[in-house]
């Protein structure tokens, strides 16, 4: 744990649609959580505001309470609305839950309301939460076009009411997700959508000439955010380079930040993971090669090299076992996750995938190559989301796949490092910021993995030629790979005063 303190103490509160483990679907769930753990051990006050989701596992929350009972507006009406307190991971959260059909069912995304509309609803019901419980912390962190009309409800309306105090921070996790929105469904939470329609406002600038109507809540939360933070530097450079909001980023730069998202070393750590059949660490790395042998006999992976029980047998071992955990998405690189199947079993290797598709296309084709090779003795694709699974592959694996298009930060090659497994990555986004190729003369220090550039096939089976090359031909140099790999300070202790920076650059301006 981390012993920094901050000297100058703040309240921060979180706006979000997610956070792990309770209601977590990417990275930003993890991102909330590890970046409040350790803001709250340097000393700071911290609350995380969270939808209360209809799937949320209420044992999952301790000291779970009822704290105020109010109504927030929507479309005309004001909606009697409940705010709960309780305590997830260590971490304080208030839950706020409408008593309409908002955030019921399965799933925290894809119910069936209307997800903008619970978003602009959830939105203002924080701030109005703020304006009838008094509550007036330094910092406002808002996550996401979810959360993007937060900023325009502060500044065009709360200001004038009670709450003056706070400050606007915006981290974009993945510029993708404009939060599109009509005019008249921004003014269901009650401000005057017509008023944002211009290019310096929200206007959706993909659309800018031939509709009007269309706004963008992340750019509306650009441009009156305090402070605007991307998840990597090299995410940051390429989202001033291409992409519509290019130009809103370059007008607003000397406020927009890009911070390398850490993880949650709480969470995530190989020595005490409660997950895992049997804990390793750099010194003690032996665990490790169990769990790789569990899950391959667990998985039915190269059943017939065992013999004995409790002899973890050589050749089963020196298989190479490469993992892949992700949402099926085309950012994710689906054509080359499907490729590296096919080129691993070439290779002798084994590969497992474990991913949820939300689209039910892919989801087809992913359920046909599983049906395809799952009965077979190297691949294993697991099409669901497992928290518990994760933990394990991440673990047992020698290597861990991101391929992706794009990739804001990226946090399984980080995680996979802290768990001993050496990443293969596309060299983009945080990707680029977090691994080196171990062939590159020029920074043989900081080497920690394999890099490929191109987006095809040949590409990626150059990078996973060379790594299968180390893993068989240069073992002890590969022991080397894996003990530097889980050594790598990736953890929030690291990199959460950048955040802080970023909130005292910001406090008490407007
Ligand atoms: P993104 O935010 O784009 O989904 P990241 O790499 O930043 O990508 O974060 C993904 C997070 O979600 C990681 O913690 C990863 O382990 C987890 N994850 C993705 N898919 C699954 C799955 N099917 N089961 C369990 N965890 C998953």
């Amino acid at each position: 744990e981390s012993s920094v303190k901050d000297s100058d103490l703040m309240h921060i509160i979180h706006v979000t649609a997610e956070m792990a483990p309770i209601a977590k679907v990417g990275g930003l769930g993890d991102v909330v959580t590890g970046l409040a753990r350790a803001s709250l051990s340097r000393g700071h006050t911290v609350d995380i505001v969270l939808p209360f989701y209809e799937c949320i596992q209420k044992q999952q929350i301790n000291d779970l309470a009822l704290i105020s009972t109010y109504d927030s507006y929507h479309d005309g009406n004001w909606i009697p609305t409940n705010a709960y307190r309780g305590v997830v991971s260590g971490i304080p959260v208030i839950f706020i839950e409408p008593s309409n059909e908002f955030f019921k069912g399965q799933q925290v995304y894809g119910g069936s309301y209307n997800e903008l509309e619970a978003y602009l609803f959830f939105s203002r019901a924080c701030l109005e939460w703020m304006q009838v419980t008094g509550a007036q912390p330094d910092i406002i962190h808002v996550h996401e076009w979810q959360i993007g009309a937060l900023p325009l409800l502060y500044w065009d309306m709360y200001q004038y009411l009670s709450l003056k105090k706070p400050r606007i921070v915006l981290t974009i996790h993945n510029m993708e997700h404009y939060g599109e929105c009509r005019q008249e469904q921004l003014s269901k939470c009650g401000l005057d959508g017509s008023m944002y329609a211009t290019a310096e406002k929200a206007v959706d600038d993909r659309t800018i000439g031939h509709n009007p109507e269309r706004l963008s809540l992340l750019k509306g939360g650009i441009v009156y955010s305090n402070a605007v933070v991307t998840v990597s530097p090299t995410y940051l450079k390429e989202t001033l380079c291409s992409g519509w909001l290019a130009s809103t980023l370059m007008m607003h730069c000397d406020k927009y930040f890009g911070v390398l998202n850490g993880i949650d070393t709480a969470m995530w750590n190989p020595a005490t993971d409660v997950f895992l059949p049997a804990k390793f660490h750099a010194q003690k790395i032996e665990g490790k090669k169990l769990c790789k042998y569990y899950i391959q006999r667990g998985l039915g992976l190269a059943a017939k090299s065992i013999t004995s029980s409790n002899h973890v047998p050589d050749a089963t071992v020196k298989i190479p076992l490469v993992v892949c955990i992700t949402r099926l998405v085309p950012q994710k690189g689906l054509h080359l996750i499907t490729h590296a199947l096919k080129h691993i079993e070439e290779l002798g290797g084994q590969m497992i995938v474990l991913g949820k598709a939300p689209d039910g296309r892919v989801e087809g084709e992913f359920k046909r190559l599983a049906d395809m090779h799952n009965q077979g003795p190297s691949i294993r694709i697991l099409l669901m989301y497992s928290e518990e699974l994760s933990h394990m592959l991440y673990a047992a694996a020698d290597m861990v796949l991101v391929p992706s298009m794009y990739e804001p930060c990226g946090l399984s090659q980080i995680i996979g490092m802290r768990y001993g497994s050496v990443p293969v990555v596309r060299k983009t986004g945080g990707l680029a910021d977090t691994v080196f190729d171990m062939d590159d003369q020029s920074n043989p220090e900081i080497a920690n993995g394999f890099v490929f550039e191109g987006i095809d096939e040949g590409s990626l089976n150059w990078a996973l030629d060379r790594a299968f090359a180390y893993y068989r031909d240069k073992p002890d140099e590969w022991n080397g790979i894996v003990k530097k790999v889980i050594e790598i300070d990736n953890s929030w202790n690291n990199t959460a005063g950048k955040y802080i920076e970023v909130y005292n650059s910001v406090r008490g301006r407007s």
